[in-house]
């Protein structure tokens, strides 16, 4: 089912037609289709409908956009945060703090404590030593705090370096050989309450196998858990379903990968958490843009798009690839690099790319740009965020403000400026 689809010629999302949007906010801007993040959301619930108490915690990363998260919220998704911002962007969108998971390798302080005064439902821990300061800051405000260990299995997710997490270099996660010793001390501590194990061993995944090789290696410290005694209710197993970018690209389906964990699961016995990021809402954005030249060049033309590096950064990150597709295409077609206007040479969108012929003025897309890409925006070049949009049938609403450089405090800092500390980042002592 495609939410993106031609009309008479000219690209829609939904029941609108994208030039309309252009004209009423500019470009580029990111456009997100309501009734495709439904879709996703729900085929991921209803995919997993019968593990026993499955909950579904959205990444927030993929996509904070609060019009978004709320829409989740509605459908029964709580939330993975990484940071205080994204504890402060799920309680915004109307989350209940207990549906709230922690997950990050360095959480301050500050970000522990905000967190456990708000009663999220569970830290992820990635060291022993965080077990150790949740569990103090958690007794001195008379509380204990839901938590799970997350383990690193050990296991390539056989994706792209900078997104693999789960292989024993990676800084995610504590060895799994040394788990059962280190949950055993972390258990003994009065300030948390320590429920299970979590996992994520990277992010678009394509193949199944490794993903079960990992649960496989869960599941047998379930059991070694168990035979030292402790209770285990929860397991906590992380995102990383890959998308379709490339036309050629085959994923696992849902029902395959719902097989699997039924299958590797069945006799666990805990609650079941998914952290799904991508695969929700990855298909339910395209980034509309204009052409500002068709440079010609001794090799092949550049076709130039005034969208650049600090809307969209996964393909000067990780090579990635987002297909380009003119919004009122004629049939003809070229043969072109696709490059933003930013100062870099990295900033290139695709090399020697079969696309719709375009020109100058010409409106284009690039597809499911929907997580990782307004999330990973930047001011770069002093370029301003790109708005957002949501589109629900014929209907579209602005989602997202274009934010400026003079909007974002980038002015120079007087001398006695007070600096609100949940904003500062800095890491600070324990209250
Ligand atoms: C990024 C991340 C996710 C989501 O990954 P996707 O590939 O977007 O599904 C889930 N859990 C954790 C801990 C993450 O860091």
């Amino acid at each position: 089912m495609s939410f993106f689809d031609y009309r008479d010629g000219v690209l829609c999302a939904e029941d609108v037609a994208l030039p309309m949007i252009a004209d009423a906010v500019g470009t580029p801007v990111h456009v997100y289709s309501a009734g495709a993040l439904r879709h996703a959301a729900d085929a991921f619930t209803s995919a997993l409908r019968d593990l026993p108490s499955a909950r579904f915690a959205f990444a927030i990363k993929a996509n904070p956009n609060g019009a978004v998260l709320r829409l989740l919220a509605q459908r029964g998704y709580g939330a993975d945060i990484v940071s205080g911002g994204e504890l402060r962007r799920a309680l915004d969108a109307g989350i209940a703090p207990a549906d709230v998971v922690f997950s990050g390798v360095g959480k301050t302080d500050r970000e522990l404590i905000d967190a456990l005064e708000a009663g999220i439902g569970q830290f992820n821990l990635e060291l022993e030593e965080e077990g150790g300061v949740l569990a103090q800051l958690a007794r001195r405000r008379g509380k204990r705090a839901p938590a799970v260990l997350r383990v690193n299995p050990d296991v390539d997710g056989g994706t792209h370096a900078k997104i693999t997490t789960g292989w024993r270099t990676s800084k995610f996660g504590v060895d799994i050989a040394g788990a059962p010793d280190m949950y055993d001390r972390l258990a003994k501590l009065d300030g948390l309450d320590l429920q299970g194990i979590a996992l994520h061993i990277g992010s678009q995944i394509s193949d199944l196998e490794p993903l079960e090789t990992a649960y496989r290696r869960i599941g047998a410290l379930v059991l070694e858990l168990r035979a030292r005694g402790h209770t285990i209710t929860r397991v906590d197993l992380g995102g990383g379903l890959g998308i379709t970018y490339r036309p050629e690209d085959v994923m696992p389906s849902l029902a395959d990968y719902a097989s699997m964990v039924a299958r590797v699961t069945h006799d666990w016995n805990v609650s079941l958490t998914f952290e799904p990021g991508r695969i929700i809402t990855g298909l339910a954005g395209v980034l509309l843009t204009r052409v500002i030249w068709v440079k010609p060049s001794q090799h092949r033309p550049f076709v130039i798009v005034d969208a650049a590096m600090n809307d969209l950064a996964r393909p000067a990150l990780y090579d990635a690839y987002h297909r380009f597709a003119a919004v009122r295409p004629d049939g003809r077609t070229m043969v072109a690099d696709i490059a933003g206007p930013v100062c870099e040479t990295g900033d290139i969108f695709g090399v020697d790319r079969a696309i719709d012929q375009v020109d100058r003025g010409d409106l284009a897309v690039f597809h499911a740009t929907g997580a990782y890409g307004a999330a990973m925006a930047s001011i770069y070049n002093s370029r301003p965020i790109s708005p957002q949009v949501m589109v629900d049938e014929d209907r579209f609403e602005l989602v997202g403000d274009r934010t400026m450089f003079s909007d974002l405090s980038m002015r120079p800092q007087r001398k006695s400026r007070t600096v609100d500390p949940a904003l500062s980042g800095a890491v600070r002592q324990a209250a």
